[in-house]
């Protein structure tokens, strides 16, 4: 029989923020090859290991194409089994709303995790379910991750999705902290390729200055590499600002005329004097100083932050503090140093900009931004009796379990659940709790637009591809799970369900009313993109303020009265004296979240997931390379395999993130070695940014001691 020619699809990798142009080869239903799409404007044909994983994604066998209901086994224990589409919807319809019915609307909570931003359908069609529940309790990722970025966006640029972009292409100085991109190939910051950039800036004679506690992947390329001691960025970063106060380097280019509040962060920094900001972090006055007049001199320079700095106690003073260094440095809006983007479809223009403290937590009044409460706060709403008690759980593309802080009190709460659905492909950690899990079709069996990322791009570009491959009959898209559900949920309230156009449409309107739409000489369409199948260049990021400001007055208030409150507890702050090894976070350049162990090709060979820690400590502990240790915090423990490296400063300890997945119940096909423990074992719900809310994942205390035996994995 004659062999079925190939076929070449060009397609984004949804995998993460650097949404890289790949050409999936196929023959028949096969994935014959992965590579880098060399006509893509934004990624020149760049991906990293993780894109094969599209592959594994696609044909992974524990992967659901169908729903499933959990059942009790004549044994007494749950399992899932198979149902057809319309019994899972109606059950799904009737738990939500006989919870509606008998505990009102906040009884029903909803959590959406990391990967909904990868799947435009997944954030265009939600609100065909929730109009109809329209909870104070959701909750997403965004609290273990990027709320500060968020907030200080909203606070400063009048947005909460205004995210200065760092123009890395045409810097010649970076101060990067709590980041380590070549591992995470960039993160609110999409920047494919990245590493050969950071290797371009040090080459044409640039100074790339890392921050870390850890000697990371992007730190071994670094011209400067400061080790800082967890959770005292907030020290470091208002030195600099004290240094460009006190030295008279402010210069805010030609934001002169826009800014307002400059006395009053005068006045609030001038305590953090670089001695004193060295004796906290470890890092020493000299090169505090240096750090603030290179910013200040640079041709180009920027200041950023990500995961590591937002997921300590003051993650929103540090984002806000390095966006105070661009604006006073004269190196926000400006080539070289951190620029807005202007996305084909302008989320800017079409979502909310977002609010803050419009209501707060039941039980332990948090916060919430954009219409969400931090997550730290959800399994004592389920647990804690009285009006609004979290009944029932919507969760979609999420596993809070595995990432949310005191994961395993979290799920203990989650059996309290009247009744819990997900949209979920997989039987995680998190939706084996659940009554009814609804599958989507694979990501290769739907079309994609990236909405979020091109948000926080390093080139203004834009592509939109069909899918890859036939969805099998009857199976249902995410946004179609929402269009489905959502009309059931709204017939059994009474209320006319209203259906949505299809996200290409959405989509198509958003191009062609967009900057560059068909009012315009680009006259962008879903039809020219579509004819542009490795994607269309808009060009690079340019200089837009004041325009793109969003504020009410349409001017930079920089004096942020809960901000310059933060600066005081800080000041006051002695949690860091305790003695006791503080514990971060890491990522590996094949990880990205919990969902991405179960693909051979991604966790092949040794197990990742191990406590580093310094040698000196190891030596004082009487540990070795290979022991088990037992790591314990003040809500939980984890027995671990250590690794000594000089990679971790002394007193550090460090876990990657997204590990395990020990737990019973799980659909999982993983080998022992890489079911790894937990971090969020022991990282707590009280340990957070107390001025938003986001978890504290970064400094947490912890003692480590010799373990008996590897417990963790036997389980
Ligand atoms: S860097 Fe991210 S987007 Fe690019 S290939 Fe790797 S996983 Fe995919």
């Amino acid at each position: 029989m004659a062999e079925s020619a190939s076929v070449q699809h060009r397609r984004a990798c949804h995998l993460c923020e650097a949404i890289c142009g790949v050409i999936i080869e196929t023959r028949d239903d096969q994935i014959v090859s992965i590579k880098g799409d060399p006509d893509d404007p934004l990624s020149r044909g760049h991906i990293c290991p993780k894109a094969v994983a599209l592959q594994d994604i696609h044909t992974d066998p524990d992967r659901l194409r169908k729903p499933v209901k959990r059942v009790r086994s004549a044994a007494g224990e749950f399992k899932h089994v198979t149902i057809e589409w319309d019994e899972a919807l109606d059950l799904a319809a009737d738990g939500l709303v006989n919870v509606i019915e008998r505990f009102g609307v906040n009884a029903v909570a909803a959590y959406f995790g990391n990967p909904a931003v990868h799947n435009y359908g997944l954030l265009t069609h939600q609100n065909a379910l929730f109009r109809h529940i329209r909870t104070n309790n959701r909750y997403s990722a965004t609290s273990v991750d990027q709320l500060p970025h968020h907030l200080v966006s909203l606070w400063l640029f009048g947005h909460k999705l205004l995210f200065p972009i760092p123009d890395i292409d045409r810097s010649q100085y970076f101060l990067m902290l709590g980041a380590n991109p070549v591992a995470s190939n960039g993160s609110i910051w999409t920047v494919p390729g990245v590493k050969q950039r950071l290797k371009d800036l040090v080459a044409r004679g640039g100074q790339l200055v890392v921050i870390d506690p850890r000697r990371t992947e992007t730190a071994e390329l670094a011209t400067s590499y400061f080790p800082i001691k967890p959770g005292t960025d907030a020290w470091l970063l208002l030195a600099i600002l004290n240094t460009v106060f006190d030295e008279q380097r402010v210069n805010l280019g030609h934001l002169a005329s826009l800014v307002d509040g400059l006395e009053q962060v005068a006045a609030a920094v001038a305590p953090f004097s670089p001695e004193q900001a060295a004796e906290q972090t470890g890092i020493s006055a000299d090169a505090i100083r240096s750090m603030a007049r290179d910013m200040a001199a640079a041709d180009g320079g920027i200041c950023y932050g990500r995961m590591g700095v937002s997921t300590q106690r003051y993650g929103t003073l540090c984002q806000w503090a390095i966006q105070v260094i661009n604006i006073v440095t004269g190196q926000l809006d400006r080539e070289g140093g951190s620029l807005f983007t202007l996305p084909a479809v302008d989320q800017v223009a079409a979502a909310s900009p977002g609010g803050f403290g419009r209501h707060q937590s039941r039980v332990r009044g948090l916060p919430e931004f954009d219409r969400e409460l931090p997550v730290a706060a959800l399994a004592e709403e389920i647990t804690t009796p009285g009006d609004d008690q979290v009944r029932a759980l919507f969760t979609a593309a999420g596993n809070p379990v595995l990432s949310t802080p005191e994961g395993h009190h979290l799920e203990q709460a989650l059996e309290q659940l009247a009744f819990m659905v997900s949209l979920d492909p997989w039987i995680n950690e998190t939706t084996r709790h659940a009554d009814v899990i609804l599958p989507p079709t694979s990501p290769l069996e739907h079309d994609h637009y990236d909405l979020a990322f091109h948000v926080n791009a390093v080139r203004n570009t834009a592509r939109y591809n069909p899918p890859v491959f036939e969805r099998p009959e009857g199976a249902l898209h995410d946004w179609e799970i929402f269009e489905a559900l959502g009309a059931r949920v709204a017939q059994r309230l009474g209320v006319t369900p209203k259906p949505s156009m299809p996200p290409h449409a959405m989509i198509d309107a958003g191009l062609q009313a967009g900057p560059y739409g068909t009012h315009t000489e680009q006259g962008l369409s879903l039809a020219r993109l579509q004819a542009q199948p490795s994607g269309v260049d808009l060009g690079p990021l340019k200089p837009q303020l004041p325009g793109r400001l969003r504020t009410p007055n349409g001017r930079i208030d920089v004096a942020v009265g809960a901000v310059l409150a933060d600066c005081e507890r800080l000041l006051a702050d002695t949690e860091l004296a305790t003695p006791g090894y503080r514990l971060i976070g890491r990522r590996h350049v094949r990880d990205c979240n919990s969902w991405m162990h179960n693909y051979r090709r991604l966790v092949k060979g040794k197990g990742r997931c191990t406590l580093m820690m310094h040698p000196g400590d190891a030596e004082r502990e009487g540990l070795t390379t290979g022991d088990w240790v037992q790591v314990q915090s003040r809500v939980g423990a984890v027995d671990v395999e250590l690794e000594i490296t000089e990679a971790v400063a002394q007193g550090v300890v460090s876990l990657p993130h997204g590990y395990g997945h020990h737990r019973a119940g799980t659909q999982l096909n993983l080998a022992q070695q890489h079911a790894g423990v937990s971090c969020n074992d022991l990282t707590d719900t009280d340990y957070l940014d107390a001025l938003s809310g986001n978890a504290a994942l970064n400094g947490v205390l912890v003692q480590v001691q010799r373990a008996k035996s590897p417990t963790a994995v036997q389980q």
